[in-house]
């Protein structure tokens, strides 16, 4: 397993090797209760207020208070409850107060719904609105102009943590100032300690909230900044603790961890300066642009912290990126959240007005202010990896043909497919259902292995269908002329030939090597058949894949298997018995549960018969080891796209190494997997998502003996080694 490339800091960091000595020494020396008026209790005591003055110098908060609390979260809740507070304080004594409870539309989303809470419990009735950003991230200064003298509270945080966006603190004060706001002002800080200057006390700002585990420090432990005579109000009564300001015996432990930090960043000899991380940082970009030329960065890099990029790279998904980059060991940050087969959009992204598909596919990378040249140099390097495997898989460009992949391709966004049906002898394809966001791939895929496209075929007459399809003609035509004739609205090209299908009917087909295609038309769509015909006629039983696009939909469920059908998919259905066998895999547009594909058998049983998942086909890594040890004959198969093998081939398992077989690959091997059921499958990937799917799949497909590893290969091999910022070749850290 290679050294860990630790790139995801803006979640969180490993710490300074200062912290936990620290916080040992705590535990093991200065253990008092800093409550305690004992000798062990006052140095305890004298501890906390080192590190409390040490905070108060570093973050400049001259005379305003610092509260220690567990987390930055803790310190927004418990800036909101005093604002709050303090608003309902004024509202009953007559004065006026401001109507509106206003957050930057970027905010950590521990901002919005802190105010949702506390608006709610104490029962305000204040406007909560979302102050707008431009397509930089910044806010919208003219609108909090409008809006200021209104406000009663004005949320915005001083780096984003998505994209890194610095925001303009000053001008936001001056028009605080100008407009004559009597609003608190919270700035959610957790970005900037350790990367920008911070004054607090030379700024309006009321409160300010900061994490631990953001800079080096453990989890648990963070700190509220509170400006001299800003009201305040504790979240936690008891003891009277901190002042009486946050009772609870103090998280010593993680205190003098934080307080290690702190010291670091004064004395100043750990962390590099903000034009020295600007160099590691384009030293990034630089790799990131060669290894993968499409990429788009989502935030102008020079109003971003030095240690944030945000990029998405067209026709690949955050999904994909993150798979890739966790193969070379190389830990992102997806920027948004995904689910089985859907990724939910970045609401960040959303709210800067980028397209859907940037949103939708960001990656983010981030490093802390300790990082060190080696490690930014490590990093490079496996990005050019990754950049090499896509090129060799085939996913972007590449100067030399790449090895054609054998049958039908699979490709997947957004819980919708497009499919790539090929030849490889004979180098001929045909395009299945393409998807917009998929054009950029499918035509990559195209050239990169050289292949004559013999048609575009969509499976209905639906204007984004057909617009897609036009789409991928024209841009394949732009370098490739002549591959493509005339064909009608749905792609079928003119002047082909024609066959007989089993009950038969006569229907359109062509030759993509010794594979028939023909097309069968329903009453609204079109239905596409592959397989071996003989003698002019299309057998059933020959028939291995159709490409049914949405013809067998059930209503708006998208979901032929769970949900009772519609009149439609019946009469498709009823059209399709006499032509396919049932063990034709079917090949649908829309999978927005991530249910890979059915065979003809599944979609046809009653409902009731029709979602027989296995409740438990679940290993993880000891019983796959009991369980190979017991069933000799288990084939193990690392699901895993092509471009992950080569950047981390499969691991062996007691003297087993994996077939390969990626997902997007995968229908070409359910027909043999089902008709053999008696020998056990045990799928692994990444993280047991794409495993869990495929047994899922054959489980439901009639395989009673598909199993997969669960939580995947990341939690079944001894962890790699930590890299903190460092070479790859030493073992102690480096922060430079
Ligand atoms: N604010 C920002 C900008 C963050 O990035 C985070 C953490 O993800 C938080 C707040 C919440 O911090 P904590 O984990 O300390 O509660």
């Amino acid at each position: 397993m290679p050294r860990e490339i630790y790139l995801d800091a803006n979640a969180t960091t490993p710490v300074l090797p200062a912290a936990p000595a620290s916080a040992q020494h705590v535990m093991e020396t200065l253990y008092g209760n800093p409550s305690s008026t004992h000798y062990a209790g006052l140095k305890a005591q004298d501890m906390l207020a080192n590190v409390r003055a040490r905070a108060t110098r570093v973050l400049g908060a001259g005379d305003g208070r610092i509260v220690f609390v567990s987390g930055a979260t803790e310190a927004i809740q418990t800036a909101v409850l005093s604002a709050l507070c303090a608003v309902r304080e004024r509202r009953a004594q007559g004065h006026p107060t401001g109507r509106l409870l206003l957050f930057g539309a970027t905010e950590h989303k521990a901002v919005p719904e802190s105010l949702a809470h506390w608006n709610q419990v104490l029962g305000l009735g204040l406007e909560i609105r979302a102050l707008p950003v431009n397509m930089e991230g910044q806010h919208n200064l003219a609108t909090l102009r409008l809006l200021a003298a209104d406000a009663a509270l004005l949320c915005t945080m001083a780096a984003n943590n998505e994209t890194g966006v610095v925001s303009d603190l000053t001008a936001i004060g001056s028009v605080l100032d100008q407009t004559g706001s009597r609003a608190l002002w919270l700035v959610d800080c957790v970005q900037a300690l350790g990367k920008l200057p911070l004054h607090l006390a030379d700024t309006r700002i009321d409160y300010a909230a900061f994490s631990g585990h953001k800079l080096y420090a453990p989890k648990g432990v963070g700190m509220l900044y509170v400006r001299a005579q800003t009201p305040f109000t504790a979240l936690m009564a008891g003891g009277g603790q901190e002042g009486g300001q946050r009772s609870g015996t103090e998280n010593m432990a993680g205190i003098a961890a934080l307080g290690a930090v702190l010291k670091a960043l004064e004395e100043g000899n750990t962390f590099r300066s903000h034009n020295a991380l600007r160099v590691l940082r384009d030293r990034l970009v630089e790799s990131l642009r060669a290894a993968l030329p499409e990429v788009v960065f989502n935030a102008p890099l020079e109003k971003t912290l030095p240690t944030t990029l945000n990029f998405s790279v067209p026709g690949f998904s955050s999904k994909e990126l993150l798979d890739l980059f966790d193969a070379a060991a190389i830990r992102v940050s997806s920027g948004s959240a995904c689910s089985a087969a859907q990724a939910a959009p970045s609401y960040v992204l959303q709210a800067m007005g980028l397209p859907a598909w940037r949103a939708a596919s960001a990656v983010r990378m981030s490093f802390g202010p300790a990082t060190d040249d080696a490690f930014i140099a490590l990093a490079c390097a496996r990005i050019a990896d990754c950049g090499a495997a896509l090129r060799a898989s085939g996913l972007t460009r590449s100067a030399r043909a790449v090895q054609p992949a054998e049958g039908v391709l699979q490709f997947s966004a957004e819980g919708a497919n497009s499919w790539l049906v090929l030849d490889p002898a004979s180098r001929h394809c045909v395009v299945v259902d393409p998807l917009p966001e998929l054009l950029g791939r499918l035509h990559t895929c195209i050239d990169n292995q050289n292949l004559q496209v013999l048609a575009v075929v969509c499976s209905s007459a639906d204007p984004s269908r057909v617009s897609a399809r036009q789409a991928l003609v024209q841009r394949l035509e732009q370098c490739l002329p002549s591959r493509i004739g005339t064909c009608d609205t749905t792609g079928w090209p003119a002047g082909c030939g024609a066959i007989r299908l089993a009950d038969g009917s006569p229907a359109n087909a062509l030759h993509i090597g010794r594979q028939c295609f023909a097309q069968l038309a329903l009453p609204d769509s079109m239905v596409h058949l592959l397989g071996q015909a003989e003698a002019g006629c299309l057998p059933a039983e020959a028939v291995r894949f159709a490409f049914c696009g949405d013809a067998l939909l059930a209503g708006s469920d998208c979901d032929p298997v769970r949900r009772p059908r519609s009149p439609m998919a019946q009469l498709a259905l009823d059209r399709l018995v006499p032509v396919l066998h049932p063990d034709t895999v079917l090949c649908q547009a829309a999978d927005p549960h991530g249910r890979i594909a059915d065979t003809f058998q599944a979609a046809l049983a009653p409902a009731s018969h029709r979602d027989q998942t296995a409740a438990c086909m679940h290993l993880d890594a000891k019983a796959l080891e009991a369980f190979l040890s017991e069933h000799a004959n288990t084939r193990l198969i690392d699901v895993r796209e092509t471009f992950e093998h080569l950047v981390s081939p499969p691991p062996t398992w007691w003297g087993r190494v994996p077939e390969l077989v990626p997902l997007s690959c995968l229908v070409n091997h359910l027909g043999g997997w089902l008709q053999d059921c008696q020998t056990p499958l045990v799928f692994i990937c990444r993280s047991g998502g794409r495993s869990a799917r495929t047994a899922a799949c054959l489980r439901r497909l009639g395989h009673p003996n598909a199993w997969h590893l669960a939580g995947g290969l990341a939690n079944s091999l001894a962890p790699p080694a930590a890299v903190l910022g460092n070479k790859e070749t030493a073992d102690e850290p480096a922060f430079t």
